[in-house]
């Protein structure tokens, strides 16, 4: 069998699957001659094989060969001090092959028993520092190993409070060796008496630590985390055990997390945090504030240039932005682990231009680093500044963009909110891992503690979240539901607004202003462009968005859908007129002045995108959306309203039990040919008139809801009429039925085009409602029902195969036929790149366009290197 467990230095050239991002990140930096403590790795392998069979043959006698030689790098023995010579503790941490931060547990000072207390006492002088150490050892190990769960925290935290208080002690720095001694005893017995015993041998602590790592790939956060990620269930974890450096032994060490570049702006500098005299999780876990870093600057230059040279090793060696943990032990630097850093949308641009700019990497692979579906992100709002009012409270600015929400300070309260539909923003003191839904499901999030590195600073900025971290002014108190800031009481349902860019956090809703173009992202996508093959198009209904949309780069309208211009308030008598008519003359003079408006919504349109084609599809939904609800047109009727009673009995004839599947799209408008006629000859006037001001206008004509190529040979003996007399245009159906799809071959000779539908495809492929499905779909996610939401990526499975078939089937049957995609999934980064090779173009919502356009050059690239 292959080894289980590797030193550093054996461990050169083995896989990130295998030793965990944490492990190979480490054996790369001691290989670069980066200052790392000795340290060994436990594969993922053998998580796996714990997690399938509940054991690990070999195991220990692997771990004991490996620690004893940690102890000869160390020269220490583990557990035990021998004369001046402080005992061996390690540090055992989690480390998936991919970086779930803050969802894995970490132990640290593993080893130390009631003598090790002593020797350690006695090595260093400090016993406070000894006593210290323990009783954080009790409190992480009592938590995750013992505990496996937060109430021994809660239990824990009670006592040092309770002793903080006998002591009239502000923070834990004014506790003494004796009140760490008498709370390390406090722990050892409540361990015991809730019968999980802590274990005074180091042997049996270092066994239970593995095994608790293991399992923590298990925990529901960690579950949370890989299924809003998308990471594989089956990865597995690897545990690093490390020698513990400390950064508690006085002034003159600490512990800081580095970035490279900044993660929020990507620009290029040492950025970060550090905190004296402390261990690494009190700069994690927020409970302190840090100080930034360039203060090292001032009084203590040798350590700054020290770690500037770090960034630079480090860049240089992994070719990416870096994000570093370190410990200062006494003026000595070492590097307890590097990871490329998550980074905002925006950060992201900047640093793969920059990089690409400085040599670093190739252009291609700036192109390939880009999250496509983060760039709408980039877009985001701010606040106003010159209109809004004065901020309530000021944090750091963790994650931009703006936001705005009810206020809510539990998962419960979000989900609770968000299933009415309602925005919030998620209050809490700091974050943990176990906030995670409310973070997913809030436009914004606010604390009151932590720094930039903080758990809710780095899973905001990862989930594109706006957020403002460390508004010290706040005062949350989560369990009543309130937080107090200047003041102001803030209470579940309030209305806030946050600036994640500023750090500024308003009440109510305050004036927003788009966000500024992005030269550098113009940059990006003109080295993306030459790789790009497939089309992207716009789905947009107004000029504005046309215009919008060609901003950024759309070469034309994949879907203009018609029906909103029915919905315009000066328009609607009409269209119930045009509903209620009782004779051809009443249908016609309604028709009429639906015409001009029409025409004049076509203009516009086609004036913003002149040169490039604009697909125009026929009216869609059922006839009776248009009227008012079946309630209030009883009120009117039963109060003496003609036009209510009369609409009243027009809305009873057409309701539907069922009018998705219903009397709409292409049945309507061959049952109803007078609004196919106005729609298209409004389109091909318009068109005309602007040929006349000598403009250059694209139009094309689109079905909906065709599921057989005879409504298809109807409507188009019916346009052509029209084209008789205008000269033609092409003429496209969507396929967005399962039907159209099976019989594209017969319908292909047809048509110009397809525009394949996927929202109506994916619904009636599934026989799930788009309108319905957000009850229960995210659970089926949750549950691994489904690997994704369909409505979101396309299924490539079921509904791609649905799609291949048609393209397949509809050119060899029409060579000539134009292949588009205008559902949601044309603005989806994966599915783009799935019909990359099967399309000529897809489309998408104007912010969407930016997502389109690269992740199509990055389908282009993807020999390269897999996205
Ligand atoms: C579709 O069904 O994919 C589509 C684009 O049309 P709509 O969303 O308007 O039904
Ligand atoms: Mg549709």
């Amino acid at each position: 069998m292959a080894a289980q467990v590797y030193l550093l230095q054996e461990a050169e050239g083995l896989s990130k699957d295998l030793l965990g991002g944490k492990g190979f990140g480490l054996v790369a930096m001691r290989r670069a001659g980066l200052p790392v403590p000795p340290a060994f790795v436990v594969t993922t392998e053998a998580c796996r094989r714990y997690l399938r069979t509940g054991e690990v043959p070999g195991l220990w006698e692997e771990v004991r060969a490996k620690m004893a030689a940690l102890e000869d790098l160390a020269g220490k023995r583990f557990g035990l001090g021998e004369g001046a010579s402080p005992p061996l503790l390690v540090s055992v941490r989690s480390g998936a092959p991919v970086s779930m931060p803050g969802m894995m547990d970490t132990i640290l000072n593993l080893g130390l028993t009631l003598e090790g207390v002593e020797a350690l006492a006695r090595a260093t002088g400090n016993p406070r520092f000894a006593w210290d150490s323990f009783r954080r050892l009790l409190a992480m190990y009592g938590e995750v190993v013992l505990g496996e769960g937060s109430e021994v925290f809660e239990d824990f935290e009670e006592k040092l409070s309770a002793l903080k208080e006998r002591r009239g002690a502000e923070t834990e720095a004014d506790l003494t060796a004796e009140d760490l001694e008498e709370l390390a005893y406090v722990y050892l017995a409540h361990l015991e008496a809730r019968g999980t015993p802590f274990p005074l041998d180091p042997w049996a602590q270092l066994e239970g630590a593995i095994l608790a790592v293991f399992r923590s790939w298990q925990n529901p956060r960690a579950r949370t985390y890989r299924r809003i990620y998308g990471i594989p269930e089956d990865l597995g974890t690897a545990v690093v055990v490390q020698a513990m450096v400390f950064g508690n032994l006085g002034e003159d060490s600490g512990t800081g997390v580095g970035f490279t570049r900044n993660p929020a702006t990507g620009e290029k500098g040492l950025y970060g945090e550090y905190l004296r005299n402390a261990q690494g999780e009190d700069v994690v876990a927020g409970i302190r504030t840090p100080e930034p870093l360039d203060r090292l600057r001032d009084y203590a230059p040798g350590l700054y240039g020290e770690l500037l040279e770090v960034a630079e090793g480090l860049e240089g060696h992994f070719r990416d932005m870096q994000d570093f943990e370190f410990t200062v032990e006494r003026g000595k630097l070492y590097l307890l682990q590097t990871r490329s850093g998550k980074r905002t949308a925006q950060a992201a641009v900047r640093i793969a231009v920059e990089m690409a700019e400085e040599g670093l990497i190739t252009k291609e692979e700036a192109i390939l680093r880009v999250e496509a579906n983060a760039l709408p992100g980039l877009l985001r709002p701010a606040v106003d500044r010159n209109k809004a009012p004065k901020p309530l409270v000021k944090g750091l600015p963790a994650s931009p963009g703006a936001a705005f929400g009810h206020a809510v300070f539990s998962n419960e309260a979000a989900e609770r909110y968000t299933a009415q539909g309602l925005p919030t923003i998620l209050i809490r003191p700091e974050t943990t891992p176990e906030d995670i839904t409310g973070m997913y499901l809030s436009k914004g999030i606010l604390t009151a503690r932590g720094g930039l590195t903080s758990h809710a600073a780095v899973v905001a900025r990862g989930l594109g979240v706006p957020a403002v971290v460390g508004a010290e002014a706040l005062r949350v108190y989560p369990g009543e539901g309130r937080a107090r800031a200047e003041g102001v009481e803030i209470r579940e349902g309030d209305l806030l607004t946050l600036d994640g860019s500023t750090g500024e956090v308003y009440l109510g809703s305050v004036p927003l202003v788009e966000a500024a173009g992005e030269a550098l992202l113009a940059k990006l996508l003109s080295w993306a462009e030459p790789h790009r093959r497939l089309g992207v198009r716009a789905n947009a209904d107004t000029p504005e968005d046309a215009q919008r949309a060609r901003a950024f780069g759309a070469e034309g309208i994949g879907l203009c859908r018609t029906e909103h211009m029915f919905f315009q308030e000066e328009r609607l008598p009409w269209v119930r007129r045009l509903i209620l008519a009782a004779t051809e003359e009443e249908e016609a003079e309604a028709l009429e002045v639906l015409f001009h408006f029409q025409k004049e919504d076509f203009k516009g349109i086609l004036r913003a995108m002149d040169g490039l084609p604009v697909t125009v599809r026929l009216l869609d939904p059922p006839l009776h959306e248009f009227l008012p609800p079946l309630a209030e047109l009883g009120e009117k009727a039963e109060a003496g309203d003609d036009e209510a009673r009369a609409l009243l009995e027009r809305a009873k004839a057409l309701h539907e039990l069922n009018p998705m599947l219903g009397f709409r799209g292409v049945r309507l408008l061959l049952l109803r040919p007078g609004i196919f006629r106005m729609q298209l000859r409004a389109l091909l006037e318009a068109a005309k008139e602007l040929r006349e001001e000598g403009l250059n206008p694209r139009p094309e004509v689109m079905l909906p809801l065709v599921a057989d190529p005879k409504e298809v040979a109807r409507a188009r003996a019916l346009a052509e009429e029209l084209f008789r007399e205008y000269g033609p245009i092409p003429f496209g159906t969507m396929i967005e039925t399962p039907r159209a799809a099976l019989l594209a071959g017969e319908i292909a000779p047809l048509v110009d085009f397809f525009s394949f539908g996927t929202n109506d495809l994916t619904q009636m492929t599934f026989g799930l409602s788009r309108d319905d499905a957000g009850k229960f779909l995210p659970r089926y996610v949750e549950e691994g029902l489904f690997p994704f939401d369909p409505s979101e990526r396309l299924d490539e499975k079921g509904v791609g195969r649905l799609l291949r078939l048609a393209v397949e089937e509809g050119r060899r049957a029409n060579p000539g036929l134009k292949l588009g995609l205008c559902g949601e999934h044309g603005g989806e980064a994966g599915s783009v790149r799935f019909v990359a090779d099967l399309l000529d173009y897809t489309s998408a919502s104007p912010f969407r366009v930016l997502t389109a356009r690269l992740a199509a050059a990055q389908a282009g690239l993807s020999s390269l290197q897999p996205v």
